[in-house]
């Protein structure tokens, strides 16, 4: 099937037989047991790693709500299946517990995600990291003791792009982990290139609404049931309200990410044409591995932190938050915020700068959120661009 159709499809194989249109919300935190028998089956079943058990017994080992949304995304990342978590950090604290038991070593391409590079750098889970910036650094770093390795591509905040095949070939045999969220689905499937897990932030463009924090991981039937371990005695669960939401926002997932980049090709190439802006990092997709640039971009202006901060302040139109792939529009400040806990040094090398502003592109109006932005850096730095205008016909509708 086509990405559209699983994205408005996918999941949703029981409903017919449950004689329903829209998935049921199943909010049970227990289920009778009418043999204990059958139960005790089932409980073995699940703790194993089951995806299904005769009876789901407690919500912590099962919930059907959730079921479907690990199926949707699945399918939409073309992996055996998929788990989902309370958020994308627990997503990533339990692929690290699972892949890390006994090989405690991680080999990370730099930049990731500022939350994920914390969580690597701060030592809590017994890991030891290894800070590398290409495959060929992950050649040179991955011992035998080496139990992931870890990348995101674009990365989060400077758009840079990493070979996921290469990465793999280079990790000889230790399963690759992917941070697909840039991305999503609809642009890159990381499975194919050979990543053994494909991390999503669900919280971003897999929500895309701004109202559902959530972490999943499309994977093979083995690591799944490795994962749904971890969850069961962790307990870092998908609430199946938010599991609900994150379903019914995937049938769109596709037009929100295609009308969005449309709209984030448009503000990079005026971007690139303004005085006060020193540098505008956008993704080049090669149309193998990323299908398109996405709709998040990052930009720096002259004047450093203090025009940066006179940016988001200036902005009307465009929330001046963290997070990204919503419907509207965020602007946010990375070395100050999402990535504040970076080592500095590194930072520093990776061109995190202060004057670093990252765009997430919504669905308003191309017009709009030039106007906006043009307005807003240009009052903060005094430099201006006189009466160029959005490229509209690049934009359908
Ligand atoms: C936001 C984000 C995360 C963390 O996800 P949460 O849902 O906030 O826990 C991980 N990776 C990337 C690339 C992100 O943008």
């Amino acid at each position: 099937m086509g990405t559209h159709t699983e994205a408005v499809h996918a999941g949703r194989g029981d409903l017919r037989a449950l004689g329903v249109h829209a998935p049921p919300l199943d909010l049970s935190s227990t289920y009778p047991i009418h043999d204990l028998e059958q139960a005790v089956e089932s409980l073995d079943a699940l703790g194993a790693g089951a995806a299904e058990a005769g009876s789901p017994l407690y919500a912590r080992l099962h919930n059907p709500t959730v079921r479907r949304v690990e199926r949707a995304l699945a399918a939409l990342e073309g992996t055996e299946d998929a788990v989902a978590f309370g958020s994308g950090m627990a997503a990533l604290t339990a692929c690290l517990l699972a892949a890390c038991r006994e090989r405690r070593h991680v080999v990370a391409i730099r930049p990731l995600y500022g939350g994920s590079d914390h969580l690597l750098a701060c030592g809590l889970l017994g890991v030891e990291t290894a800070w590398v910036a290409d495959p060929v650094g992950v050649g040179d770093a991955v011992r035998a003791d080496t139990g992931l390795v870890i990348l995101e591509t674009p990365q989060n905040p400077t758009l840079g792009q990493i070979d996921i095949a290469a990465v793999a070939a280079a990790a000889r045999g230790v399963p690759v982990l992917v941070d697909n969220t840039f991305a999503s689905p609809v642009l890159q499937n990381p499975a194919r290139h050979g990543a053994s897990l494909v991390l999503h932030s669900a919280t971003k463009f897999l929500g895309g609404h701004g109202d559902v924090v959530a972490g999943l991981v499309a994977t093979t039937a083995g690591w799944a049931a490795s994962l749904r371990q971890v969850r069961i005695v962790t307990g870092a669960l998908l609430h199946p309200v938010a599991a609900y939401l994150l379903h019914r926002s995937l049938p769109t997932l596709t037009l929100r990410v295609r009308e969005a980049q449309e709209r984030a090709r448009v503000l990079a190439g005026l971007l690139e044409e303004h005085p006060a802006v020193t540098r505008v990092l956008y993704p080049r997709p090669d149309g193998v591995q990323l299908r398109g640039p996405g709709a998040v971009l990052s930009f720096e202006v002259a004047g450093g932190i203090e025009a940066a901060a006179a940016v988001m302040a200036g902005v009307r139109l465009i929330t001046p938050a963290v997070s990204l792939g919503a419907v509207d529009t965020l602007i946010q400040h990375p070395a100050g915020l999402t990535h504040r806990l970076v080592d500095p040094m590194a930072k520093e090398a990776l061109g995190i700068t202060d004057g670093l502003l990252r765009l997430s592109v919504g669905l308003e109006d191309v017009d709009d959120l030039w106007a906006d932005l043009e307005q807003a850096v240009t009052a903060a730095t005094g430099m201006g661009l006189k009466g160029r205008r959005p490229r509209a016909a690049v934009v359908a509708g």
